[in-house]
């Protein structure tokens, strides 16, 4: 890659290099997104600038479940119509959409944040587990669900919850077999996903 002229115009080289941060984005697609936006219209580059600024400025995490949200607790936990003796573990907010989609499941949720990863040095203190045993202090929750990811990070994950929470005296189940392994919650369609969750077992 030969170098530039634009690319070392300082905003432009500053753009670029903020862009390439981001997860997924190598240089060269760094420089042809900062093409884009050199070439953007002033309204449309704004749209994202305060889009970007809105997220960090207007979400914050439920003090409940972890969640991102605009209000704490967020909608689903001040929801009276949800089942409160069910909490369905995930690893990311965006996990929540695909279960909400079928349908099927009226509990509670809880986001971890991630999952446990020896290979990336994430442990469980990492992850929001501390909260999720607040909440399991009262009583009144009588299954976990632990649906994070089939694959190896999510089943370390689920393992490791299910040791924690078993002897508390909670039924912990797992989403059924048939979800790719490898594959993630975010991207299951509706059906394998309801399927999951009616054959969920006790682990
Ligand atoms: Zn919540």
């Amino acid at each position: 890659m030969g170098v530039d002229f634009v690319t070392t115009v300082r905003p432009m080289a500053q753009l670029i290099e903020e862009l390439h941060k981001l997860p997924g984005i190598g240089p060269k697609n760094a420089q042809r997104l900062a093409y884009f936006l050199l070439h953007a219209s002033e309204e449309q580059a704004r749209a994202l600038a305060e889009a970007i600024i809105a997220v960090k400025e207007k979400i914050i995490f439920c003090s409940v479940c972890q969640n991102i949200t605009e209000v704490d607790p967020c909608a689903v936990c001040q929801d009276e119509q949800r089942d409160r003796s069910k909490i369905c573990i995930v690893e990311k907010p965006l996990d929540i959409l695909p279960l909400e989609r079928t349908h099927g499941y009226n509990g509670l949720y809880h986001v971890l944040h991630g999952a446990i990863s020896p290979m990336d040095g994430v442990g469980p203190e990492d992850l929001r587990i501390r909260e999720l045993l607040a909440r399991l202090q009262n009583n009144s929750v009588q299954e976990i669900i632990l649906a994070t990811n089939p694959n190896l990070e999510g089943e370390a994950t689920a393992m490791y919850l299910q040791r924690l929470i078993a002897p508390l005296g909670i039924k912990v189940t797992r989403l059924a077999r048939g979800l790719p392994f490898g594959s993630s919650l975010e991207y299951a369609d509706e059906v394998t996903l309801t399927r999951a969750l009616e054959g969920r077992q006790e682990i």
